[in-house]
C-alpha cells in the first residue's frame, strides 16, 4: 500500500497544474505541432488523423484557408495559393522577386514584398499567421484548453528580421511565443542529447526542397550553433526528378502534356520512397513498364549526395573541427529516409547516424519538450538553451566606419555596453545608427535602424560619456539604448527591421568580409586618418577664431599654411600623407596651444594666491 504524504501546515504543495504548451515546426513545405502529454511527447493530428499541415494558404474571394484545404486550389487558382511562405519572411521586395518561377503577384510596399491576392494585399507575416492559427486551433482542440504559449522553430541561419517576422506572425495568430528555437537544436533535444555528456553534434536536414547542415556544440547545459551550411534548392524533389528523367529516357517518352508530366513526377516520387524499404520499385504507364533498382538509383543520386557531403565538410571546416570530433549525427527531414543518404552521412562521420525518431517529427517534438519546460511544467534548469549571433552588430562612428559592439558568433542572450563621446564642442545630440555585418565601412554593412540621443549638456568635444548598450535576447532580437552619464538623458530603440537578408545575402556578407579583409583595414585606416585630420583642422579654426591675437605674423602664416595643406590633402587616398600633414599642423601649432593654455591658466588664477592651489593639490 502506498503511504500517504502529509505536509507541514501551510506548506502543502499547490495542486499540480499543467500549463498547456506546444512546439511548432513551422516548415517550408509542411508544419507540425506537438505537445508533452502525461510525460510523453506526441504529435497533435487534425481531425483526419494527419499530423502534417501543408504550409499552404489560399487567399480566395471567400476568405482564407490553410493546409490541405488550401492545397486543393494549387492548380486551379495558383496566383492566390501561396506555398513556401517561409522563404518570404523578413526579406525585401527585391529579394522576394529574385526567387524564381513565382506564380504570385508581388507588390513593393516600403521596400518589403506583399502578395496581391483576391483578398487584397497581404504580407508574408499575415499569410504565415494563418498557418500558425490553424496549428493553434488544432493544439487547443487536442489539449482541451487555451495554450499558455508555444515554442516555434526557425532555421539556425535565420537573421534578426526573419526571426522578428516569425514572432510577429505568431502574435497575429494570438500565440504567446515562449521562445524561438533553432531547428537543429530542437532535433538534438528530441534525442535527449541535453541529458547526455557534453560534445559536438551534427544535424543533417534534407527535406523536400532544402538541405541544411548545422554543427552544434553542447557545453554546460548550453547548445551553441558553431556553424551552418546548406542549399535552399536541393532536396527530395531533385531525387524525384532523377527518376522522372530516367523514366522519360528509358521509355523514350516524347511530347508529354503538363498533366502527364505531373503524373510521372508523382509516380517517380512514390517509387523513390519505396526504394527506401525495398530493393526495387516499378510503375506502369498505360502499356509501358518502368523499373528501377536500389543500386541504379544510387548511381543516379551520386552527384546530389556528393553536394550535401561537400557542404557538410565545409560546415565542419567553418566550425574548425574534424568529422571524428562529432559525437552524434542527427537525421532530420523526410529525405533522410533514403539509404544512400544515411550511408554517406555515416561514412563522413565514421559512425552510425541517429534516425530512430521519425525525421519529419523530430523538430516539432524537440520544440514541444522545450515548450513544456518554459511553460513551467518542469525545472527550467533542465535545458538552458543559448544560440549564437550570426552577424556582428555595431554602430556608425565618424567617417562612415562601423565600430562592432557585439561580434559574430557571440553566445546570446547578451548585453554589451561601450562608451562613446562627442565629436564637436557643444554637441547636444548624437545620432546612433545601428549596423549588422562584418565589414569595416557602413556602406558594406546592413543598416538595422537609427535613433537620436538629444539633450546632451554642451561640453568640450570628447568630454561627454555616452554609454551605448546593445541587448540581444534569447530569440536573437536586438534593442539598443544610449545614455549620457552626467545628465542621465536616455534614448532607446527596439530593432525591428522591416525586411532582412536572405540566406544567400548573409553568406555573401560573410564571404566578403574575408575576401575584403585586407582592403577593409586599409580603408579603415584611411577613414580614421581623415577624421583625425578634420578634427585637427576644426580645432585649429576654433582656436584661431578665439585667440588669433596671441600670434605674431610669422606664426600665424605658418599655422595657416599647414592648415591649408592639410585641408587640401584630407580627401586624398593616402593615409600616410594625411597623417604626415596632420602631424605637421600639430607641430607648427604646438607653441600656439601652449600659449593658449598659459592664457587660460592665468585667467583661472586671477584673484587667487598660488598657495591656494598648492593647498588643493
Ligand atoms: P520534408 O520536407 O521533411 O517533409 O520532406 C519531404 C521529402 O521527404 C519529400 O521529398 C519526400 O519524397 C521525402 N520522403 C518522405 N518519405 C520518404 C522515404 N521513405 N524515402 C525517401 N524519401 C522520402
Amino acid at each position: 500500500m502506498a503511504l500517504l504524504q502529509i505536509s507541514e501546515p501551510g506548506q502543502s504543495t499547490a495542486p499540480h497544474r499543467h500549463n498547456l504548451a506546444c512546439g511548432i515546426d513551422l516548415g517550408t513545405t509542411n508544419s507540425l505541432v506537438a505537445s508533452v502529454m502525461s510525460g510523453e511527447t506526441k504529435l497533435l493530428p487534425d481531425t483526419n488523423g494527419d499530423s502534417m499541415l501543408p504550409s499552404v494558404v489560399h487567399c480566395g474571394i471567400n476568405g482564407m484557408s490553410a493546409g490541405v484545404e488550401a492545397l486543393a486550389f494549387a492548380t486551379s487558382d495558383p496566383v492566390n495559393t501561396i506555398s513556401s511562405i517561409k522563404r518570404f519572411m523578413g526579406i525585401s521586395f527585391n529579394e522576394a522577386q529574385s526567387i524564381k518561377n513565382l506564380p504570385y503577384d508581388l507588390v513593393d510596399q516600403d521596400g518589403g514584398a506583399v502578395f496581391k491576392t483576391a483578398m487584397g494585399e497581404l504580407s508574408a507575416i499575415e499569410i504565415s499567421a494563418r498557418i500558425l492559427s490553424s496549428l493553434k486551433r488544432r493544439a487547443e482542440d487536442a489539449l482541451g484548453d487555451e495554450l499558455k504559449g508555444a515554442v516555434i522553430t526557425v532555421p539556425a541561419y535565420f537573421n534578426d528580421a526573419q526571426r522578428q517576422s516569425t514572432k510577429d506572425a505568431a502574435k497575429l495568430a494570438g500565440i504567446n511565443v515562449l521562445r524561438l528555437l533553432n531547428e537543429p537544436t530542437a532535433a538534438a533535444i528530441a534525442y535527449g542529447l541535453e541529458s547526455k555528456e557534453e560534445g559536438i553534434h551534427a544535424v543533417y536536414d534534407l527535406g523536400g526542397g532544402t538541405f541544411d547542415i548545422s554543427i552544434l556544440s553542447f557545453n554546460r547545459g548550453v547548445f551553441e550553433v558553431l556553424s551552418t551550411g546548406g542549399d535552399s534548392s536541393l532536396g527530395g524533389d531533385d531525387f524525384d526528378n532523377l527518376i522522372f528523367e530516367d523514366c522519360v529516357k528509358s521509355l523514350n517518352l516524347k511530347d508529354l502534356s503538363a498533366s502527364q508530366i505531373q503524373v510521372i513526377r508523382q509516380l517517380s516520387k512514390s517509387a523513390k520512397e519505396r526504394l527506401s524499404v525495398s530493393d526495387s520499385a516499378e510503375f506502369k504507364l498505360v502499356d509501358q513498364h518502368y523499373k528501377i533498382t536500389q543500386s541504379q538509383f544510387e548511381v543516379l543520386s551520386e552527384q546530389l549526395v556528393k553536394r550535401t557531403i561537400q557542404i557538410t565538410k565545409r560546415a565542419l571546416r567553418d566550425a574548425e573541427i574534424n568529422a571524428s570530433d562529432v559525437k552524434e549525427v542527427i537525421m532530420v527531414g523526410g529525405s533522410t529516409r533514403m539509404n544512400i543518404i544515411r550511408e554517406r552521412a555515416s561514412d563522413v562521420f565514421g559512425k552510425p547516424v541517429l534516425c530512430s525518431i521519425n525525421p519529419d517529427e523530430v523538430v516539432a517534438k524537440g520544440a514541444a519538450i522545450q515548450a513544456n519546460i518554459l511553460a513551467g511544467n518542469k525545472s527550467k534548469d533542465d535545458v538552458l538553451l543559448l544560440d549564437v549571433l550570426p552577424l556582428s552588430l555595431g554602430l556608425e562612428t565618424m567617417g562612415g566606419l562601423v565600430e562592432k559592439v557585439i561580434h559574430r558568433n557571440t553566445t546570446i542572450p547578451i548585453t554589451r555596453a561601450q562608451e562613446f563621446t562627442t565629436y564637436k564642442d557643444g554637441q547636444t545630440g548624437m545620432g546612433i545608427h545601428v549596423y549588422q555585418g562584418e565589414r569595416e565601412l557602413t556602406k558594406d554593412c546592413r543598416s538595422l535602424g537609427r535613433f537620436e540621443l538629444k539633450g546632451i549638456p554642451p561640453m568640450v568635444a570628447g568630454r561627454a560619456r555616452i554609454l551605448v548598450e546593445f541587448q540581444v535576447d534569447a530569440d536573437g532580437l536586438l534593442s539598443v539604448s544610449a545614455q549620457e552619464e552626467s545628465s542621465g538623458v536616455k534614448s532607446e530603440i527596439e530593432i525591428k527591421p522591416s525586411f532582412g537578408l536572405s540566406n544567400k545575402g548573409m553568406e555573401k556578407m560573410l564571404k566578403d568580409s574575408v575576401v575584403f579583409a585586407q582592403e577593409d583595414i586599409v580603408l579603415r585606416q584611411l577613414q580614421e586618418q581623415r577624421v583625425d585630420a578634420t578634427r585637427t583642422i576644426e580645432a585649429i579654426d576654433a582656436a584661431l577664431e578665439a585667440d588669433q591675437s596671441l600670434l605674431d605674423e610669422e606664426m600665424l602664416a605658418s599655422i595657416k599654411g599647414a592648415r591649408q595643406s592639410l585641408f587640401l590633402l584630407v580627401d586624398s587616398e593616402d593615409a600616410a600623407i594625411i597623417k604626415e600633414a596632420t602631424l605637421e599642423l600639430e607641430n607648427v601649432s604646438a607653441k600656439f596651444v601652449e600659449m593658449r593654455m598659459n592664457k587660460s591658466i592665468m585667467s583661472a588664477m586671477k584673484g587667487h594666491r598660488i598657495d591656494e592651489f598648492n593647498e588643493q593639490l
